[in-house]
């Protein structure tokens, strides 16, 4: 073991490994591009990756907690040591294929552990590929990070970093937990005009839980970014029945994990209200989807100093963690279990819009595929950092714990 790292001299290796494996990563890059596949259906690009790391001295282990396009590729260090950890997600959209940019997610992710595996023969520890299949909620392995934070499988990991593409260089963006609610309401038919007494008006109580739950939002925490958005996907069946049957439906969002679930409460609450106030039954089925985004300070900084390093025009990762956030993502989910920093790259040109063919076909540009190696270079510097500094990790812990 050498005593006195140079860590310096390791980033080097890293980013030197990355430009030498630049032919390998836009070969993946371009390969899901031009195979793109829907989550939990990404064979192709499972197969791809796992070959590419396997390849490269990986261990891999193919399928986790059932879910056959997941996988964990490992290297270890030159000693038992703590487990650092890149994410990538390769499945695509239906109509704009990469039009989330994954395939650059995934060809950032195999560059970064590769890159880092060239220098950990000196240093204690471990470094994971982790493949996350169907992040965009398609098929059963649909949110595949929430199934495996709930499994632990992140609980022995010690430090988490990936990257998404996107018009705009952060680090360190918060995103909201979202939870889903599911109102039925059940009364009784009647002629509406002729025996209106006889009948109870589901719609009647759907309605007014769509106007009190707006409602809350006057009492809603300024700083917990709250939304609600909601629909009555069922509503009676003809003008002159009153209706027996209605259906909310609600999404509520925010980046305050805690003030999320008790707002949660609150709209079922007022679904509880409204029932009773129109004398109706209602079921209420409450689903959690994303937990929001649990910020690591230590973690963002040193994965923000990486992209400093290289030159990439980042902003302040106080402005990016302070920034609004707009999405929601299953990192969130990781990022409950153990300290994490995300980053977007800017793969594709200002005002590009997300989910477009746009940002699907400019990963296959200079500007994209720079990028991305660029991206590799900071992650995989990242990883080598992590476990050439232990005391960034132990940091990084304290803040997880106390936060
Ligand atoms: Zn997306
Ligand atoms: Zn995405």
């Amino acid at each position: 073991m050498i005593t006195l790292t140079d860590v310096d001299g390791l980033k080097k290796i890293v980013r030197d490994a990355v430009d030498e494996k630049r032919v390998v990563l836009e070969d993946i890059a371009m390969f899901l591009y031009e195979n793109p596949e829907l989550g939990s259906e990404e064979y192709k690009a499972f197969e791809k990756l796992t070959g590419v790391l396997g390849d490269h001295g990986f261990e891999v282990e193919k399928g986790i907690y059932g879910m056959p396009t997941a996988f964990k590729a490992s290297f270890k260090g030159g000693a038992e040591g703590p487990r650092v950890a890149v994410l990538a997600e390769y499945d695509a959209l239906p109509g704009v294929g990469h039009g989330c940019g994954h395939n650059l997610i995934a060809a950032s992710a195999v560059g970064a552990g590769i890159a880092a595996s060239r220098a950990v023969s000196g240093l204690a520890g471990e470094v994971l590929v982790v493949g996350t299949p169907a992040e965009e909620g398609h098929g059963p392995s649909a949110g595949s990070k929430v199934v495996m934070a709930d499994h632990g499988f992140f609980d022995d990991v010690a430090g988490v970093v990936m990257l998404h593409p996107g018009s705009r260089w952060g680090v360190g963006g918060q995103a909201l937990g979202i939870h889903q609610i599911e109102m039925v309401f059940k009364g009784q038919t009647s002629h509406a005009a002729a025996s209106p007494e006889k009948g109870r008006n589901a719609l009647n109580a759907a309605t007014l839980t769509y106007m009190a739950t707006h409602m809350l939002r006057q009492e809603a925490r300024r700083d917990a970014n709250l939304v609600i958005h909601g629909i009555i996907p069922e509503g009676g069946l003809a003008s002159n029945i009153i209706p027996d049957r209605a259906v909310c439906q609600f999404g509520v969002r925010s980046s305050d994990e805690k003030y999320l679930g008790e707002m949660v409460e609150k709209v079922a609450r007022c679904a509880e209200g409204a029932a009773h106030a129109m004398g109706v039954e209602v079921e209420i089925t409450k689903r959690k989807l994303y937990s929001s985004k649990k910020l690591n300070i230590p973690m963002v900084k040193t994965l923000w100093g990486n992209y400093k390093e290289l030159g990439a025009p980042v902003r302040d990762w106080r402005e990016s963690t302070t920034a609004m956030p707009m999405a929601s993502t299953d990192f969130g989910d990781v990022s409950q279990r153990t300290p994490v920093a995300g980053s977007n790259i800017a793969s594709a040109l200002e005002g590009t819009p997300g989910h477009s063919v746009q940002l699907a076909e400019a990963t296959m540009t200079k500007q994209g595929l720079d990028a991305m190696v660029l991206g590799a270079k900071a992650l995989g510097m990242t990883l080598v950092e992590l476990l050439a500094r232990p005391e960034i990790l132990r940091e990084a812990k304290e803040y997880f714990d106390s936060h």
